[in-house]
């Protein structure tokens, strides 16, 4: 026993720390106490999501919180959900969700259209789901971050005429070097026009619809056909906790149901493992649920107004003749310098990360439009203003003025 309880110290000693003050360099919060707990709670009733009569009471509340943030979100009364391990699983389970409504399962020349700044895994979906190297769409992106919906709408009139089908077009709320939020009401009314799927990547910034400060952000998201929510991100829920929302509740039945012929049919609902790709998972929702009632409404909007706060803060103490400063409406925030070249600002990038980490300060180092940046993810509550004005002494002095 003490030879494992030392092994076990060196690996916890090894193991980043997302709960000291100087963690901000990505979307790894801190966990709350009622989601550790509740992980162990679900490890040890080790319960199956994958059908009913192996997780009764946890199937059911499974579906009572996706109906719960659906309906926080705005989707009409009877939309539903599935929890995934990851928003990567959620952006998947989603797009072959809309493939197969679409009527699109084997026309591999289908594409998706996101806009440049969107999530990588895009691109592993449309590589799990057999499509052609070109599949993911990549539309730039204005000033802000966000999708330019002149170009956008360009894209898919050229994908009509060259005959290439459209599984949907997604709009990131929450983009990840920079947190901006595509015109979600105007990718709504445009999709609506023309029959297209719309999927929100809320990965980062859908969580912030839960609060009456942030929820103006999102507006539109209501309209979506679907949305991948990740409270791991944001609300400390402890890894891993994705949902996956949809409009039409019978969309990921129809896709993913295969009949379970080894269980006994559910009883009101489809059994959990019916509704994504994922067989065999355990009830991570009990975490999410448990987290959620330790913040409570207040809470929660407490949580995400500080996060934002924090943003604020720093940016409002960042030299904008010195940084170019990259951000948006929620709590992530990129800066690199004004001027120099793309060389000069990876070298720049790794000096002060390192000067950063060396006064207890992690950020990362996001490769964004060819450049490095520094970015910083202002999630961490124990993250105190002192520490911000740290932050923000060190990379205005990083990088020198020319008189
Ligand atoms: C993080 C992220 C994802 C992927 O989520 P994982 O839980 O890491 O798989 C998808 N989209 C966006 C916008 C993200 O920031």
């Amino acid at each position: 026993m003490e030879q494992l309880l030392d092994d076990l110290q060196q690996v916890m000693d090894g193991a980043f720390q997302p709960s000291h003050p100087g963690a901000i360099a990505h979307l790894d919060p801190p966990p709350l106490s009622a989601s550790i707990a509740a992980d162990l709670i679900c490890a040890g009733l080790n319960n199956n999501l994958l059908a009913e009569e192996l997780s009764p009471s946890l199937s059911h509340l499974e579906r009572q919180l996706c109906a719960w943030f659906a309906e926080r979100i705005g989707f009409p009364a009877g939309s539903s959900g599935v929890a995934a391990s990851g928003g990567t699983l959620s952006n998947l389970i989603a797009l072959v969700a809309a493939r197969h409504h679409a009527g699109l399962d084997h026309t591999p020349d289908a594409v998706v259209v996101v806009s440049a700044d969107a999530h990588v895994s895009w691109h592993k979906a449309a590589r799990v789901m057999g499509l052609q190297n070109d599949a993911v769409r990549e539309i730039p992106v204005d000033g802000q971050g966000r999708i330019d919906l002149q170009q956008l709408e360009d894209e898919l009139t050229a994908l009509s005429r060259e005959g290439r089908p459209c599984i949907a077009v997604v709009a990131t709320a929450g983009t990840t070097v920079r947190g901006a939020i595509d015109p979600v009401s105007a990718l709504a009314d445009l999709c609506s026009r023309l029959g297209r799927w719309l999927h929100v990547d809320g990965a980062i910034g859908a969580v912030f619809a839960l609060s009456p400060t942030s929820t103006h952000l999102l507006d539109g998201i209501a309209r979506a056909d679907s949305i991948t929510v990740n409270p791991q991100k944001v609300l400390g829920i402890t890894k891993t906790s994705s949902l996956l929302l949809v409009r039409n509740p019978s969309v990921l039945a129809e896709a993913f149901s295969t009949g379970l012929p080894y269980m006994e049919p559910a009883l009101e609902h489809d059994h959990g493992g019916e509704l994504g790709l994922q067989g065999s998972r355990p009830a991570e929702v009990l975490k999410l649920w448990l987290g959620l009632r330790q913040l409570g409404e207040s809470g929660i909007e407490q949580v995400l107004s500080a996060a934002i706060a924090r943003r604020e803060y720093l940016q409002q103490q960042l030299d904008p003749n010195r940084l170019m400063i990259l951000s948006g409406p929620l709590h992530v925030l990129a800066c690199r310098p004004q001027r120099g070249q793309a060389q000069q600002h990876e070298s720049w990038s790794i000096e002060t990360r390192r000067l950063l980490l060396s006064q207890g300060i992690m950020v990362s180092r996001p490769l964004h439009q060819g450049r490095h940046h520094l970015k910083a993810v202002l999630g961490n509550p124990h993250t105190h203003d002192g520490l911000l004005d740290q932050l923000a002494s060190a990379l205005n002095q990083s990088v020198e003025v020319r008189p």
